[in-house]
């Protein structure tokens, strides 16, 4: 462990606190399939200017740090906040809905890196497939900060893209450092090497964001979108988030169906997002109304099913359908998520067109007990 005291350039004082507040966990299944990584760990928390995510690696051709990618804050309100927070010209881009991987190169091979900081296998045996490595031979010290989007999607699976898992670019950064690209250069190195990238909707003067946003989130919203991030064109700001209804609703829907297994955060939050919505929309009585329903309908619709679902004798569980290139990272996969500790079941694998089909289904463990507990008549 003594390489990442050295990696991240601390003093011998920080290094003993490093070691002794335990932030620090193993981050590598260690397999050929890894090989050209010899030891890495993962920052737990935020620890000086490294964020929380932090993968620093020992690898055959020296040490290698890949910083966590940042916090982006959240507005309630369009206006004032864009104007306050922005100047000159704004990109409004799309906020697509998957997971966050950053995908780096380590030695000579390409790695998939999930927020947490761990190496998964999954996402570095799709990120090998569709990732062409010239960008890296080209770009050592660059990450591609992608959202992995799609309905094999291990961690967030979503049918609204219409793919099964791809890559979409919204940043790019300075591994070590986290300086990121401006969004030209982000472009054209998109462009260059054929990497998909999250849309870029506007780039509009900072004065009329609000306006413009206020009509781009509802459209995305109608078509099941997530929202947009505000990133100052020449990314010298930090970025600021935003999101449609449909999909505060969505995230309810979702969380209230595993009620007991989500935080009460992750839910309230979304329901003050709701309301200060509402307030800034000026809606009227029937859009309110609309709004009522959709946001009720989203909690109890989900709780209301699980809780059949119990008293029917089922677990609550989700259900995704993963496909592998080989066996071997099917099995590093199974063995990754247990380090997380997520309880989950594979079912029988089945080959199809050279992959391997497996559906991957994560119990629920303390909604379907609470709820069984409730339904034999025990207390709150
Ligand atoms: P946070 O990531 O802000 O700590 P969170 O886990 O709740 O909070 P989200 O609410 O999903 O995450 O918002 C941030 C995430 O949005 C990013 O980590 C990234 O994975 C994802 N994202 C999707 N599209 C974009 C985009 N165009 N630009 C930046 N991030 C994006
Ligand atoms: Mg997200």
């Amino acid at each position: 462990m003594k390489f990442v005291a050295e990696a991240l350039n601390l003093t011998p004082p920080a290094a003993e606190r490093l070691g002794e507040r335990n932030i620090l966990k193993n981050a590598l299944i260690k397999h050929p399939f890894f090989g050209d990584v010899i030891e890495a760990y993962k920052l737990e928390k935020k620890f000086g200017e490294y964020e929380e995510g932090t993968l620093i690696a020992k690898t055959k051709h020296g040490l290698e740090v890949v910083r966590g990618y940042p916090k982006i804050r959240r507005a309630l309100t369009l206006y004032p906040t864009i104007k306050r927070r922005f100047s000159g010209e704004v990109a409004l881009e799309e906020k697509m809905n998957g997971y966050n991987a950053r995908i780096a190169l380590l030695g000579e091979n390409i790695y998939g890196i999930t927020r947490r900081g761990y190496i998964c296998p999954y996402t570095t045996e799709k990120a090998r497939e569709l990732i062409d490595i010239a960008f890296f031979h080209d770009h050592p010290d660059l990450m591609l900060c992608c959202e992995a989007v799609g309905e094999e999607s291990p961690f967030v699976p979503k049918a609204t893209y219409g793919v099964k898992l791809e890559f979409y670019v919204f940043d790019i950064r300075e591994k070590r450092s986290n300086r990121p690209l401006s969004i030209r250069e982000k472009e054209r190195l998109c462009q260059e090497y054929s990497l998909n990238m999250a849309p870029i909707l506007d780039v509009v003067e900072v004065e009329i964001a609000h306006e413009i946003a206020f009509e781009v989130v509802k459209k995305l919203g109608e078509e099941g979108r997530e929202g947009i991030v505000f990133k100052d064109v020449e990314m010298k700001k930090e970025p600021i988030k935003y999101t449609s209804s449909q999909s505060n609703c969505g995230d309810l829907r979702y969380a209230f169906r595993y009620f007991n297994d989500y935080g009460r955060d992750f839910m309230f939050s979304r329901i003050v997002r709701e309301g200060f919505q509402s307030f800034e929309l000026k809606e009227n009585e029937r859009e309110f109304r609309e709004r009522c329903l959709r946001l009720g309908m989203s909690i109890l619709q989900p709780m209301v099913e699980s809780i059949r679902e119990v008293a029917e004798g089922k677990k609550i569980t989700e259900k995704t359908r993963l496909s592998f290139s080989s066996m071997e990272t099917l099995k590093l996969f199974k063995e990754h998520v247990r380090r997380m500790g997520i309880e989950a079941v594979f079912g029988d694998i089945e080959e199809k067109d050279g992959k391997y089909v497996v559906t991957f289904e994560r119990m629920m463990v303390s909604t379907t007990d609470k709820i069984k507990g409730h339904l034999k008549g025990g207390l709150w």
